[in-house]
């Protein structure tokens, strides 16, 4: 029954390797979660603020309406995108 012998040590083996699998990728995952956090927080530092702060400035900057229009301009841009006029 040598074969035998040799087929569950096979089986063993396999079964080792699909958990070494399963460990690999368990250890990836964190490590895009440690990686996720270590953007933020060189976000955080390129901007010199508060995390929050930061991401609000960011994707949501203050805005000005156009007195002669009404239209809704961002912070950066010194004239109205519609008519032109100075801030
Ligand atoms: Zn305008």
């Amino acid at each position: 029954m040598e074969w035998l012998e040799k087929e569950e040590a096979e089986i063993a083996y396999l079964k080792s390797r699909k958990s070494y699998r399963e460990e690999e990728r368990e250890q990836n995952r964190m490590l895009f979660i440690m990686l996720g956090i270590f953007a933020f927080v060189a976000f955080t530092f390129m901007f010199n603020t508060d995390p929050l702060q930061a991401y609000e400035e960011r994707f949501f900057p203050d805005t000005w309406n156009c007195k002669k229009c009404g239209y809704e301009n961002y912070e950066g841009i010194f004239t109205c995108g519609v008519c032109g006029t100075a801030k």
